[in-house]
This record gives C-alpha cells, structure tokens and sequence, in this order.
C-alpha cells in the first residue's frame, strides 16, 4: 500500500526551487526603485484560470514568479498613496521561519507565544502603559479598534451584554469628523449603530474640537443616553492631525469614559523624538490601536491593540470550552491564551515579522526613519508654497502633505483629481487624493523609508507638467 503526503519526494530538488524563489523574492526588493511605481495587472493575471484538480509545482513557482512585479507599488520610493508601509528584505525571513514553524498563536505552550508576549511587552513600554495592561497582535487598526471597543462596550454592563446583547441607541460615543471609517464600522459590528458615533467638529488644524465635544456628552446625557467612549486620534489619515490627547484624556476622566486612540500609524512616531512630545497623551490611553505594517515597515498585514485594562479585555473575549482547557503543564499550559483576548482561535505568526524588525533595525533608527519622513514632508510643502502654480491646502503636522495644482478658470477638483491618475498611469509617483473644505486635493502620504528629497522633486516636477498640459487642454475649464 502507497502512502501520499504533500511533502516533496525529492528534497534537493525542492532546495533548489526554493533558494531559486528566494532569490526572486530579493530581487524584487533589491530592485524597488526600478521601473513604474504602479503597473497596471495584465488581463490574463485577471481572468481566473480553471480549478486545479492535477497539481503542477512549475507552474504554480512560475506563476508566483509572474505576479511579483504587479504589486500596489508600495515598496517604491514614490508611493506615496493613502497610508501604506515600504516593508523590509528581512521581513522576507521571519515570513519564512514563520512558515517553516507553521505555529498557531491562539494558545497552548510553545515557541511562538513567547515571542508575542515580548512583542506585547515592547508594546506597553513604548506607549509607558503598566506591566498589567495587555496586548494582542491582529491583522491591523480595524480589528484593534474593534477588539478595543468591545472590551469598553461590555464593561458598560459589567460584561452582561455579551450574553443578552445591548440595546441599540443607548451608548454613545464621540471622535472627530477626521476619524477613520473603520471606528464607525467598528460600532456598526458591535451593534451600537453609526448614529451612535457623534462626529464632533474639528478646528483649523483638524484636530476635534474639545468644548464641542464636552457639549454634545451634556446634551447626550440630559437626554438620557449613555456615554461610554471617546475615540481620539493620532495621525488623522487625511491630514495627519493629531488630537489634543492630553484633553481628551482630562475630559475622558471627568466623565468615566473609556478613551481609546486610533493611532494607525502616528502613535508609531512615539519612537520619532522631534514628534514624541506631541503624543504625551497616549500614555493615557484606556485603548490604542496600531499598525506595524505602516510607518514601522513591517510587512503586511500586523497590528496591534494595547489594553490597560487587563481585566476588561479578557472578560471581552474570554471563553474556554472544554476541548480547550488549560492545564499546568504539558502543551495546555501557557495560560492566559492569547484566543482570550481576541475574537479568532487560529492565530498566525505575524509577531515573528515584528519582533524581527525591531530586533534586527532597533527603535532608535526606526523613530530616525519617522522624523527623516516628517522632514521630508516639511521639504515637499516648501517646494509647493516656492511655486506659483501650487498651493498647500492643508498645515502639513506630520508626514501629510495636501496640496493642489492652481489655475484660474479651472474646475479644480477634476483637474487635480485626473493629475492623480496621470501620475498612477504613467508610473511616476503614486499619491492619493482627498477632499479638504469641499475639494479634490492631491494628497501625499510620507510613510516610506526608501523616499528621498530627490523623489519629491520627480514628484513636483511631473505634478507641474502635467498639470501644464492638462490645463492648456482645456478640458477641466469652467464655463
Ligand atoms: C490605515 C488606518 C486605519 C485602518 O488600519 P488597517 O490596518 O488598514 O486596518 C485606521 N485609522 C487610520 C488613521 C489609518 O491610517
């Protein structure tokens, strides 16, 4: 009798298409400023080839081999869209230790948690949170903020809610209009309801506006409604705002809220010194929720959630059915598990990709790459306010730069917004847009190690001759 399995039968055969893979994969990050930043994905990459019933390693090698070059063009030195990670080469390692472990993080006694719960450690003394706060790696910001506001939600009832469920319209929480769409999602999830999420105003610098806030928790309040969080924010993901956190975190204490922070990726900038001291308020933090595989270059997917309070967090998720039953010793032991702070059982090893990266580059010359990325963008609003033709629209308080291409006579959104595009098709830079105070501006996201002041002059320039071109076309006047 035959006996398969899916390991190969010839292991130096297999040696050799590995290393020769690796080499691929170095490859495409040796050659990272090379070429278009963004290439648009061929049609036979689009159209899904028939289910495969007889297995064939060549091609699946080949084809791996063929997608590499058809990436979003984050790992360019001028991708500069919405808010994306550069990623490492050495990340291409822990990702292979990680496989070759195979290791599910949702509990038990082995290796791989242990290196979570120094990653979890790391995580408390960055942001100055107490040895008894806990911490959870998770795909990203959207997860954490959802594990963190469940934890706030449920300790609202004393944890009743996770049995009998709440009742829709009678928490409130409160964050900015500049907040990201995945806390409104978050309350949508947890059953809350978007209408639930008060979007209080923001001031001139974007940033929430702390009396306006205070009124609507009195208005809510007198109205019979519940209170329950405050959502800040580090790094607002238009402009890059950061919220007045020390307030929040006064107001929050006044009022018994919980006060949780989006910092996706400018609570990172903890590690930067020139833009520490804007985050003091963190420490603070009922919650934060952050991202690794943004401005610490971790490559995708790894976030995290940071708890202070322990309790809160466990009984938010905490359940151990008795085929999963801890013991003192042998392979159950190792409790808490990390299953009991999160919502999924099976558990990758992306802590191995973030404990590498700060083992091997060290959070003095990761908080040096923030600053090098603040200043450049600093660098990219003096080139835009030294030309006449354009103009920044919004102040530039960390790495965010939101200018726009000026002409009179000109439907300026549509024309800053076929820029855009103009620089996607063509490969030269990729920014973003978004709209500030009605309108399409170009927007230029900073979070990219490999960015140089000369990529940003690339940039200006194309931005300058195709803006150029475009207006004299006089597709985008105005009647
Ligand atoms: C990216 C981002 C998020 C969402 O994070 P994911 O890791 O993509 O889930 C939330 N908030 C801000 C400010 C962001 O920049």
């Amino acid at each position: 009798m035959t006996e398969n399995s899916l390991d190969p039968e010839d292991w130096d055969a297999f040696r050799a298409r590995a290393h020769a893979m690796l080499d691929k994969s170095i490859d495409k990050m040796a050659n990272a400023r090379e070429g278009c930043v963004w290439t648009p994905v061929p049609d036979d990459l689009k159209s899904p080839p028939p289910f495969p019933v007889h297995g064939d390693a060549n091609k699946a090698d080949d084809q791996m081999a063929a997608l590499l070059p058809y990436g979003v063009g984050n790992t360019h030195p001028r991708f500069f869209g919405w808010v994306h990670g550069a990623g490492t080469p050495s990340n291409i390692m822990a990702d292979m230790v990680a496989a070759a472990m195979n290791a599910n993080l949702g509990g038990r006694d082995h290796g791989a948690i242990y290196i979570e719960k120094q990653v979890v450690n790391w995580c408390k003394s960055m942001f100055g949170f107490p040895a008894t706060a806990s911490g959870l790696v998770v795909s990203g910001t959207s997860i954490a903020t959802l594990v963190a506001l469940k934890a706030a939600r449920d300790r609202m009832s004393n944890f009743a809610s996770r049995q009998s469920g709440i009742q829709a319209g009678r928490l409130v929480g409160y964050t900015s209009t500049q907040t990201h769409s995945c806390v409104a999602r978050t309350f949508d999830m947890l059953g809350l309801g978007t209408d639930a999420l008060r979007k209080i105003p923001v001031n001139d610098a974007f940033e929430i506006d702390t009396s306006a806030l205070q009124s609507a928790i009195s208005a809510d309040r007198a109205a019979g409604l519940t209170p329950f969080a405050i959502i800040g924010t580090a790094g607002a993901v238009n402009v890059g705002a950061i919220d007045d956190l020390e307030a929040l975190a006064d107001i929050a204490k006044t009022e018994k809220l919980w006060l949780h922070v989006d910092g996706a990726f400018g609570a990172t900038a903890i590690l930067s010194d020139k833009i520490k001291p804007r985050l003091s308020g963190l420490t603070r933090a009922d919650s934060i929720a952050f991202d690794f595989h943004k401005w610490l270059h971790v490559n995708y997917d790894a976030g995290f959630v940071l708890i202070r309070d322990e309790d809160a967090h466990r009984r938010a998720f905490s359940e151990r059915p008795d085929y999963l039953k801890g013991t003192d010793r042998g392979v159950a032991a190792g409790n808490p598990w990390p299953t009991e702070y999160g919502p999924e059982l099976s558990r990758g090893f992306r802590a191995l990709k973030i404990w590498a990266q700060l083992v091997e580059h060290g959070t003095e010359k990761l908080g040096q790459l923030i600053t090098q990325n603040c200043d450049q963008a600093q660098y990219l609003a003096e080139l835009i306010d030294a030309d006449p033709v354009l103009e920044t629209r919004a102040p530039v308080a960390l790495n965010i730069c939101c200018f726009s291409y000026v002409a009179s006579g000109t439907d300026l959104s549509r024309l800053n917004e076929e820029i855009v595009i103009q620089l996607q098709l063509q490969g030269i830079a990729v920014p973003s847009t978004t709209l500030i105070h009605g309108q399409t501006v170009i927007r230029v996201n900073i979070t990219n190690h490999r960015t140089t002041r000369a990529d940003l002059d690339i940039l200006v320039d194309a931005v300058r001759k195709i803006g150029a071109q475009l207006v004299e076309g006089g597709e985008f006047a105005t009647a």
